[in-house]
């Protein structure tokens, strides 16, 4: 659509007076200059062009001159005001048409927002669930003093005595020897002088078979049960042991542990409103605690804490092998025989099956803090090279 328009043309601050003629294309218009009033050529004026919707047009009043301010700043008037309101009207009409446009761009934006906030959320509650509560737990648990992992330990212990754990059969004098070994030959390597190491002499039999077995408390206190003490075949493989309990001791492994599991259980509780979560919360530390269920990088940091030590004491990293791998045997074979039990005894109660169905499950458990052994022996094996060259420190 093509408008004629006749007028006249001011320049900006001047008192030139011109005719004019400004034609409209779509968005943009041109303004020619005819000629001006002087007559003079040398006076002549570039045609102006430019965005339509950046003149400024006055409101008309009656049929007195229009003034339409172009986007160079000088001055068109017309007095064809109906041309003009024709040009406003038609572009008013196109005006709508952008305007449905930007209101759908917006749209889509909203939509996009709408999408990547809901991604920034999964995200967001996804790394606080794998990365986050691991951090705080981290970061509480060591920040808390060690009197509250004594305090908890000492609780733990009490439970554990009243549900899991019996008296040992172990005799004084060897629990003596291994104790007065620990004072002398493993506590100055304990890495904390804060932290006050207790060794613990237990029975603990699951169905009737004892088992072996090895677990710190947060306090320091130290397990060991008559089982492992009696499948050790040397005091290094005892040793071995005690210095990877210790390694969970400093690292503070178990605290991390009872505050993952406690926000993880208060988070559940908020979101669902379920106050049974806190029962759930307290049984969980207990059996958290007697399984010993710690995660691999737990075990690979224990196991490297007392594979260093051992390089500085004197001790073969080998031993540890020998003696997890002995104490696993045993769970295995402990497995099976309680499995052809349990087809002897098929006829019995189907109540006595249940509690065995549940034992063999704790048997499993156990099995399964060390469930990459292999990945353990590989890295022993390397300790154990350093060893055999008498180096004190293995990279
Ligand atoms: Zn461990």
């Amino acid at each position: 659509m093509i408008n004629s328009i006749s007028g006249k043309w001011y320049p900006k601050d001047s008192s030139v007076q011109c005719a004019a003629q400004l034609t409209v294309a779509k968005t943009r218009y041109e303004v020619k200059i005819v000629s001006s009033e002087t007559g003079n050529d040398s006076e002549r004026h570039q045609n102006i062009t430019g965005q339509w919707s950046q003149v400024t047009i006055n409101d008309r009043l009656g049929n007195t001159e229009r003034k339409l301010t172009l986007t160079d700043g000088s001055l068109f008037t017309t007095h064809n005001n109906d041309a003009i309101d024709t040009i406003i009207n038609s572009n008013k009409n196109s005006d709508t048409a952008s305007k449905w446009r930007l209101r759908l761009h917006r749209h889509e934006t909203k939509m996009t927002s709408v999408l990547t906030m809901l991604v920034i959320t999964v995200v967001f509650v996804f790394s606080f669930i794998k990365w986050g509560i691991p951090w705080t737990s981290q970061t509480v648990a060591h920040a808390l003093p060690q009197q509250t992992g004594e305090f908890i330990g000492h609780q733990s212990l009490d439970f554990m005595d009243r549900y899991f754990l019996e008296p040992t059969q172990i005799s004084d004098a060897k629990q003596q020897e291994i104790t007065s070994r620990f004072e002398a030959r493993l506590k100055p390597f304990g890495g904390n002088d804060n932290i006050q190491y207790r060794l613990h002499f237990r029975d603990m039999s699951i169905g009737g078979s004892s088992l072996p077995n090895a677990f710190a408390l947060p306090s320091g206190d130290i397990i060991l049960t008559d089982k492992f003490v009696e499948l050790s075949q040397n005091d290094d493989e005892i040793d071995a042991v005690l210095l990877h309990e210790m390694g969970h001791v400093v690292e503070r492994h178990s605290l991390e542990m009872l505050t993952q599991n406690s926000l993880t259980t208060m988070i559940v509780i908020l979101v669902l409103g379920n106050p049974d979560g806190i029962s759930e919360l307290a049984t969980g530390l207990g059996t958290a605690l007697v399984s010993n269920h710690y995660s691999r990088q737990y075990e690979t940091e224990a196991d490297e804490f007392a594979f260093n030590r051992m390089l500085k004491i004197g001790i073969d990293p080998q031993a540890f092998v020998d003696i997890l791998s002995r104490m696993e045997e045993y769970s295995t074979v402990a497995e099976n025989t309680e499995d052809g039990n349990k087809s002897e005894n098929k006829r019995e109660q189907e109540t006595k099956a249940n509690d065995e169905a549940v034992e063999e499950d704790k048997i499993s458990d156990f099995l399964s803090t060390h469930p990459r052994t292999q990945l353990r022996i590989k890295m022993a094996n390397r300790y154990s090279k350093c060893f055999e060259q008498k180096l004190t420190v293995c990279e």
